[in-house]
C-alpha cells in the first residue's frame, strides 16, 4: 500500500533533476502513477541500466560503456586537437557543429572560487597528463563566456604556458555569459574556426 510518506519520497526525488521545483515533482509523480505507469518502469529500467553500465572515459571522461570511448578510439579523428569543455553535454553541442574533429577532455564542471570549486575539484591534473602525450599539439579552451568558464579558460591557459603547445579559445560569436548548451550549431561552428591563439 502506498503510505504518503513513500509519495512524499518520491516527489522529494523527483527533485534531483535540475529546474524541477516542488510543485513540478509533483506534478511529475502524479502523472507517472496515475496516467504513465509503464512509462515510470521504464525510467526506472533505464535509469538502472545507465547508472550501472556508463562510466567515465580514461581519456576524455565523457560517459561511454568501456574504458575508453568510441570517439578517443577513432582513426577518423585528429589526435593533435584536443578540446577543453566543461561537461558532455557541452561536447554534444560541438560535436553537432561538424566543425570539429579533433578529440576532447571533458573537465566535468568548472572553476568556480566561490562555490569552493577550485583546479583540484576538477580533473586538471589529469588534463596535464592527457596534453604531455606527444601527440597533441593544440589545446582549444571552449569553456562557457560565463565568470567561471573565464576562470577556468583563464586557469587552464596558464598551467599550460611553457609546456610547447598551442593554447587557444574558442572567439566570441557566443554572447558575453553565453552558455555553450543555448548557442546555435551555427554560432558555435564559427566561434571554433575563428578560435583565438592565446599563448602567443
Ligand atoms: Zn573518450
Amino acid at each position: 500500500m502506498l503510505t504518503p510518506s513513500t509519495l512524499e519520497n518520491l516527489i522529494e526525488a523527483l527533485r534531483c533533476l535540475p529546474g524541477v521545483g516542488p510543485k513540478s515533482a509533483q506534478r511529475m509523480a502524479y502523472h507517472l502513477l496515475q496516467r504513465d505507469r509503464q512509462g515510470a518502469q521504464r525510467l526506472v529500467d533505464t535509469l538502472q541500466e545507465a547508472l550501472q553500465t556508463l562510466k567515465h572515459c580514461q581519456r576524455c571522461n565523457t560517459f561511454t560503456e568501456a574504458e575508453i570511448c568510441d570517439r578517443c578510439l577513432s582513426p577518423k579523428r585528429d589526435p593533435s586537437l584536443l578540446c577543453v569543455v566543461e561537461t558532455a553535454v557541452d561536447l554534444n553541442m560541438m560535436e553537432q557543429t561538424q566543425a570539429y574533429s579533433g578529440l576532447y577532455y571533458v573537465l566535468m564542471g568548472r572553476m568556480s572560487p566561490l562555490d569552493g570549486i577550485g583546479p583540484r575539484e576538477l580533473l586538471l591534473d589529469s588534463l596535464l597528463t592527457r596534453v604531455s602525450d606527444g601527440v597533441v599539439r593544440e589545446v582549444i579552451l571552449a569553456t562557457n563566456f560565463t565568470n567561471e568558464g573565464e576562470i577556468t579558460a583563464h586557469y587552464v591557459s596558464e598551467m599550460l604556458k611553457s609546456r610547447g603547445l598551442r593554447v587557444s579559445r574558442i572567439a566570441r560569436g557566443v554572447p558575453v555569459g553565453g552558455e555553450l548548451e543555448y548557442v546555435d550549431s551555427g554560432t558555435l561552428a564559427q566561434a571554433m574556426r575563428e578560435r583565438k591563439s592565446l599563448l602567443d
